[in-house]
């Protein structure tokens, strides 16, 4: 099509030197690592402490883990889920489920049995890989869902120096399932399946909520994830001289997107983070010279309030891109004056792959001067953005309203939800965001509040409905309401407010505890208010609004 810059004034910000389009390169993520694997067998793709693997070396383990799949059953199709930290296995097993045609189902490893039970049963998960030390949990839903085949993994299993600040105490006492390394040996020289897998074929769900609080498995395709592979290499001209700092989680889009997929389609080496630690971290910038990053802001805040870490840390840094919840400028600019690197933020959200706005590399986000919000960039390549109103009707530069965004990264919608798709998909590859934002004439956009109640501490988002459900299921509870409140730190943190039941008691730190036990540790509430009654509106409608504000 050709793209008028009357409809998309962004296009006229783009370096000279982008592009204004281009065409997938490829069908499927099995190709996208196979021409890797014929380009250069023995660069390096992994860096793990001081363990470091080969192209040529990942292609044949993860040909052991597609031969034995398939001897297992698992074929075109079905879904295999991996409950993983950032360890090299994650990138192992990714590229055997995808040889085999089937998708990944991507966990939280912070995740507690009944988020795992929902996500193990919806998805209709065949098999499970997971953390050694995460199989007491996996072991106790395990037997109510599909699962048929458990392979367990250490994050010991790969690296030599066993460093504690990050590792922490070896935590591998759980035992069971059969040993991943085992069957990649079992399988090692088999020959892998190679089915015809198209780029509509599904290649992962990640769960999230949206903009409601029901967690739903967005449908990303292989032509969405190779689309936002593709995207970023082109965006940040990344070539084979980068390294990645992979410090996102594996689970989420961001380090997904970030650090495997732009380091199985450039070729270059990802340097894992089992735990984040900023002097470690630090220092291994510094020693693997690693050039990109992308996280959430706490990391970079916690470099920048840690005196042992200097500018010398992150000198061979070329590009350090933050997103995912609200950039504060005040960090940005104090980033640079410390480290003399410029934070580049994107915008995105899981059903649209990742990034659909960020900076361009050598360009400065302008801050809005009637809001004082930065920019959270500009549209990526092929990507249509519009703020809309109620109606969906697009509204003209500096009038704000909700964000839509439109491209070959949107979800194909949500795994076996009709209907919530419909309500958040207003046709095929167009989404409402639930961000509300505003685009200035320069076609710079800005993301102003959200109309979505989504929590997002660090970056990771709690949804109240989710932790509102553990509240009511405690027998003193007799309401509850679930909010975001500021937070120096995470940006912003969990705060429940409850009334009781009558005739029951219960104290703020019992109630704390009880959601504690039921659910990743970002999500319970930090703060516990028990109140008469909640703010209702006249139709009994509890609001939240009302309570994010006292
Ligand atoms: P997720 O699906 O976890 O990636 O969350 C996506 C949501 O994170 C978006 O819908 C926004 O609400 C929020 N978000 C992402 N990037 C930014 C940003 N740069 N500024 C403000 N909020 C953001």
């Amino acid at each position: 099509d050709p793209v008028s810059t009357d409809e998309r004034p962004w296009l006229k910000r783009y370096p000279a030197s982008y592009p204004s389009g281009f065409e997938p390169e490829y069908a499927n993520l099995a190709e996208v690592f196979a021409a890797t694997v014929a380009r250069d067998p023995d660069a390096t793709i992994v860096r793990y402490f001081d363990f470091d693997m080969s192209v040529a070396q990942l292609d044949a383990a993860s040909d052991a883990v597609a031969a034995g799949l398939t001897d297992h059953g698992i074929v075109k199709g079905d879904r295999v889920a991996l409950y993983l930290q950032n360890i090299p296995q994650f990138l192992i097993a990714m590229i055997g489920v995808f040889k085999v045609g089937a998708a990944i189902v991507t966990i939280n490893p912070m995740n507690r049995q009944r988020e795992l039970a929902y996500q193990l049963k919806d998805s209709g998960a065949k098999a499970l890989v997971c953390l050694q030390s995460l199989y007491d949990v996996a072991a106790e839903v395990v037997p109510d869902t599909d699962v048929a085949l458990v392979l367990t993994t250490s994050e010991l299993r790969y690296q030599t120096r066993n460093d504690q600040r990050v590792l922490g105490k070896s935590v591998d006492v759980a035992t069971g399932g059969s040993d991943l390394e085992e069957f990649i040996e079992r399988y090692r020289g088999v020959a892998p399946p190679a089915p015809q897998i198209d780029p509509e074929d599904l290649a992962g769900l990640c769960y999230t909520s949206g903009t409601t609080g029901e967690p739903k498995g967005a449908m990303l395709l292989h032509r969405n994830l190779i689309f936002a592979a593709q995207n970023k290499v082109m965006w940040n001209q990344i070539t084979p001289t980068d390294a990645v700092y992979a410090v996102a989680p594996f689970f989420h889009l961001t380090g997904l997107i970030n650090h495997l997929f732009v380091g199985m389609y450039a070729g270059i080496p990802i340097a894992m983070t089992f735990r984040f630690d900023p002097i470690v971290g630090a220092e291994e910038v510094r020693d693997k010279r690693l050039t990109l990053t992308t996280g959430p802001i706490t990391i970079f805040i916690a470099w920048l309030n840690n005196s042992s870490v200097k500018r010398e840390h992150l000198a061979s840094m070329r590009q350090i891109a933050s997103g995912g919840a609200p950039v504060p400028p005040q960090i940005v600019a104090d980033f640079e004056e410390k480290f003399g690197k410029y934070i580049q933020i994107g915008y995105g959200m899981t059903e649209s792959s990742a990034g659909t706005h960020t900076v361009p590399i050598g360009m400065r986000a302008p801050i809005d001067p009637a809001s004082n919000a930065i920019s959270v960039g500009l549209p990526v390549f092929n990507t249509m953005a519009r703020v809309i109103d109620d109606q969906g009707v697009p509204l003209p530069p500096g009038v704000v309203g909700q964000l839509q965004v439109e491209g070959p990264g949107v979800i194909a919608g949500y795994w076996q939800l009709p209907e919530a798709t419909a309500e958040a998909m207003p046709r095929p590859r167009c989404i409402n965001t639930g961000d509300i934002g505003m685009m200035d004439e320069d076609g710079w956009f800005y993301i102003v509040d959200r109309m979505k109640d989504m929590i997002s501490a660090s970056g990771f988002k709690v949804w109240p409905r989710e932790v509102e459900d553990v509240l009511y299921s405690h027998p003193a509870v007799r309401e509850a309401a679930v909010v975001g409140v500021p937070d120096d730190y995470r940006g912003e943190t969990v705060k429940a407010v409850v009334s009781l039941a009558e005739g029951k008691t219960a104290t703020a730190a019992e109630i704390q505890e009880f959601c504690k036990a039921q659910m990743a540790v970002y999500k319970y509430p930090r703060f516990v208010e028990i109140v008469d009654e909640l703010p209702k509106n006249a139709s009994g409608k509890i609001l939240r609004r009302e309570l994010r504000l006292t």
